[in-house]
């Protein structure tokens, strides 16, 4: 299938605004890629066309069950002058096993990749140039037909919008403080937590909003049977750098299975660290505190990389790890993942590909 390229002509395009102090995904570039699924006809007419609203029948299943999905990446200015892409054949994968969970079709990969990479070519010039800004790449699908039986819709739309944002850390790479819900879960064992569906996001929502209202920027989730285990942080992985071992929680079903958390496990064992992915109880991380064994503490993530934790707050009662300041350990991630990213740093594991 060729992608139809629809593009507004060069003399009539919208000027790029400043791209300076964006507030996360409320800026969106002039094009988008759009392809369409029917029972009939599968996958057909991806093209890359105007920026522009969608009809959708009110009664698409969708806006009534939430059966969609979406991913998340990046294309990096390099320092270079030449774009990157970091690990995108992980969330073309990880999308299809999304759909597989929610009984929607599959998507050529292939295709999808190189909508992708053509999208990002087309509005390059939406790119912000400086290390830390990047343009942020939603792909999503989701059920069109018109039904209110719950079932799986028989009409599909896929998308691919961009979004300039700014440096995650504007005001230089400082901890955050995180607010351990024992009231609320994320994602239970057999549920969708371990794809990206929207739904969970939906579900999310209120315990991040008890937590903003009591000080706190994240939540902490811990796992739905025991309340217990630590499964993410917000809208991350994260991880305990005990003593003697870096920590991050198995994937157990109900964990996302996050890009970076993977990256920070190749390099981290690279280096020669002893890391494990295991259960890690709330009480073990509450002890490390106490004792001294918690060096530190810290979230993964595409939008952030690295989200250092200065700070919990479990049972009314606020535990400070590595003085409320940013250790070494997420500080060489953080400089080691972006360095691969902007062209800075070698990539020995081929992470990334340069577009051209
Ligand atoms: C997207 C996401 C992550 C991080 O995944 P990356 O691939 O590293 O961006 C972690 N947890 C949740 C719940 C997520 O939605």
């Amino acid at each position: 299938m060729e992608i139809e390229l629809r593009l507004v002509p060069k003399d009539r395009r919208r000027p790029v605004p400043e791209l300076k102090n964006l507030v996360f995904g409320r800026l969106f570039t002039e094009h988008m890629f759009v392809m369409e699924y029917d029972c009939k006809r599968g996958w057909h007419s991806p093209r890359i066309q105007l920026y522009q609203d969608l009809t959708l029948d009110p009664a698409a299943i969708v806006l009534h069950y939430a059966q969609t999905i979406f991913e998340g990446l990046k294309a990096y200015w390099g320092v270079d002058g030449k774009i990157r892409l970091f690990r995108p054949w992980e969330n073309v994968k990880r999308l299809n096993r999304g759909a597989e969970r929610l009984c929607m079709p599959q998507v050529p990969e292939d295709l999808l990749l190189e909508a992708i990479k053509k999208l990002v070519l087309v509005d390059q010039a939406w790119i912000p140039r400086e290390k830390g800004a990047a343009l942020y790449i939603r792909p999503f699908m989701f059920g069109t037909e018109p039904s209110l039986g719950v079932k799986p819709s028989h009409s599909y739309l896929l998308l691919i919008i961009l979004s300039p944002v700014s440096a995650y850390y504007q005001e230089g790479f400082n901890p955050v403080k995180i607010y351990v819900t024992e009231e609320f879960v994320r994602a239970a064992p057999g549920g969708t937590g371990e794809v990206k569906a929207g739904g969970n996001y939906a579900a999310s929502l209120k315990a991040a909003e008890v937590a903003h209202k009591r000080g706190y920027t994240q939540v902490l989730w811990l796992d739905a049977v025991e309340r217990r285990y630590v499964e993410e942080v917000g809208t991350m992985n994260i991880f305990f750098y005990f003593e003697d071992e870096l920590v991050t929680p198995a994937l157990s079903g109900s964990i996302l299975p996050g890009i970076t958390r993977d990256s920070v496990l190749h390099l981290t064992r690279e280096w020669g660290l002893p890391v494990s992915e295991r259960r890690v109880s709330i009480e073990e991380v509450i002890e490390g505190v106490e004792t001294g064994r918690l060096k530190e503490c810290f979230g993964t993530g595409t939008a952030a990389v690295i989200s250092p934790v200065g700070a919990l707050c479990w049972r009314d009662q606020e535990y400070l790890i590595n003085q409320g300041q940013t250790g070494p350990l997420a500080r060489r991630l953080f400089d080691e993942l972006t360095g691969i990213q902007y062209g800075e740093k070698e990539d020995p594991f081929g992470w990334t590909i340069v577009l051209d």
